[in-house]
């Protein structure tokens, strides 16, 4: 049966009824909300996956992010190894010029830039970790203090325990 493309309004040949356009590419280009204007962000009109990337089904079986089919179709055919991620932080975003692909190392340097991944080797040592009651100063300090841990403990306000833990590099390891 013959249909009009949604999109393009071009006449395109099809066996069953199902699609409304004649392409891929017009597929994604009628899902996309642009009603923002070229420089806003253009939402995914069709459905979601739980991390609220678009999601697009090439085949029955295969899912692939919407963002990641409009960059191959709209800017590049990369292959699987290189990703597309955003430069709007928007994940429902399928603006072609929103898009960027990189690797995941980009990606990981992203989110860090953005506050929104927490280092996790910066957490747990030194003086960034929330939990830390000494600086590296007080740290090199104790350890060359020459006393008992419980008068080094009483001095700092701290337990005996975590004295210990210092002086035989449990904690602080790094310095
Ligand atoms: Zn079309
Ligand atoms: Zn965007």
């Amino acid at each position: 049966m013959k249909k009009i493309c949604t999109c393009c309004q071009a006449e395109f040949e099809i066996s069953s009824g199902g699609a409304n356009q004649c392409s891929v590419k017009c597929f994604l280009f009628a899902r996309m909300d642009k009603s923002g204007g070229p420089n806003s962000c253009w939402p995914w009109t069709g459905p979601k996956n739980k991390t609220g990337y678009g999601a697009y089904h090439p085949k029955r079986n295969k899912t692939i992010n919407a963002h990641r089919a409009v960059f191959k179709e709209f800017v590049c055919d990369i292959p699987d190894s290189i990703l597309v991620r955003h430069t709007c932080d928007n994940p429902s975003c399928v603006n072609p010029s929103h898009l960027l692909s990189g690797t995941n190392k980009d990606n990981t340097n992203d989110m860090i830039s953005r506050g929104r991944h927490i280092d996790g080797r910066k957490k747990i040592i030194g003086e960034n970790t929330s939990r830390a009651k000494l600086t590296e100063k007080q740290v090199l300090e104790i350890r060359s203090l020459k006393d008992t841990q419980m008068n080094i403990a009483k001095k700092y306000g701290m337990s005996r325990g975590a004295i210990r833990l210092i002086l035989n590099r449990t904690n602080w390891s790094h310095i």
